[in-house]
């Protein structure tokens, strides 16, 4: 029976790659794949993740989070933390639900803090014509999923020398800022503002609410919440510091939130980073104080 490892990776279009130089690139993870499926079963690590090589991870748990979107937990060992960073990523491999011998990757944001012990998380949303969302709608505890990681480095130090940050973030770009915000909230030294702004569909696509509701009784953290759909009349945000608007993001709103010394950080589909990015270059913001996710 093939696994996941003796299949050839599915090659992405030219027009797959975002262009805003993410690392690894979709482009560079279907190079470092063609390799990888060359050197077929010698390449499954049995315990730690590896950027380099793929680990099979036991899934042990699937909690439904909002329609469409689950929280799968991971097996470690115990004692043992999975060794990520804030913000990052992981690779995931399985084979092509329709092209046998080819497989599929795709990354997903590590939602699980990095000090979180004998497990890890990731929050994943399907998408009914999805391909790998059709692989892991059948998922079910016990599997072993290959995964290989963690990617993306947030240079959180980097980040502490601005006095104020702007998150602009989207539907499931919201997942690595949570161990993030963690991170940089828990510094009681830290003085730097944070204004997370988070754009859904509807109000039943608003993800991890306790996870920001905890975040709002920080006194340098605030959120607005940009719901594009219709909501009911009664929809409230309770608590401080947080704030929902019923449209969708707009320049005028952007334009109030430039400031000096200010690190904007966007994350959410290509056509939503673009946009932001250019909405904010419109605005002088200097294209080094824009991070892309
Ligand atoms: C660095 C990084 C981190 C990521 N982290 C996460 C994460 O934590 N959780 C998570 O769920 N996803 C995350 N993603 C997205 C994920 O990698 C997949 O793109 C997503 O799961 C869809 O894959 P798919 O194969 O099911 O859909 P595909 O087959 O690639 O797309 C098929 C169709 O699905 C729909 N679709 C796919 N993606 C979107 C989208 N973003 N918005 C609207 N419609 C869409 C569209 O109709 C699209 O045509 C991340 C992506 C990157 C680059």
């Amino acid at each position: 029976m093939a696994t996941n490892n003796d299949v050839t990776p599915w090659k992405p279009f030219e027009s797959d790659c975002c262009g805003s130089g993410c690392n690894p690139c979709i482009l560079d993870i279907y190079q470092q794949e063609l390799e990888l499926s060359k050197k077929k079963n010698e390449n499954i690590s049995s315990s730690h993740l590896n950027p380099d090589t793929y680990t099979q991870f036991k899934l042990v748990q699937i909690t439904q989070h909002v329609k469409d979107v689950s929280i799968y937990r991971f097996e470690l060992n115990e004692n043992e933390k999975l060794g990520h960073k804030v913000g990052q990523h992981v690779i995931i491999k399985q084979n092509h639900p329709t092209m046998p011998g080819s497989s599929i990757t795709r990354q997903y944001s590590i939602l699980s803090s990095p000090n979180d012990i004998g497990y890890f998380e990731l929050l994943i949303k399907l998408y009914e014509n999805g391909v790998m969302s059709s692989v892991i709608r059948n998922w079910k505890p016990g599997d072993l999923i290959l995964m290989r990681g963690p990617f993306g480095i947030i240079h959180s130090e980097a980040l502490s020398r601005y006095s104020s940050l702007l998150i602009i973030c989207q539907g499931t770009g919201l997942v690595p800022f949570i161990s993030l915000l963690q991170h940089l909230l828990n510094n009681e030294d830290s003085e730097q503002m944070i204004h997370l702004i988070f754009c859904v569909k509807s109000c039943d696509q608003i993800l991890l609410s306790q996870n920001l509701y905890d975040f709002c009784n920080y006194w340098n953290f605030k959120l607005t919440i940009y719901i594009s759909s219709p909501v009911s009349s009664n929809f409230r945000l309770f608590g401080p510091n947080k704030t929902f608007i019923n449209k969708k993001l707009d320049t005028t709103a952007l334009k109030n939130e430039i400031e000096k010394k200010r690190k904007y950080i966007l994350c959410g589909s290509k056509e939503f980073m673009s946009c932001m990015q250019n909405y904010l270059v419109e605005f002088n913001v200097d294209k080094s104080d824009i991070l892309r996710l």
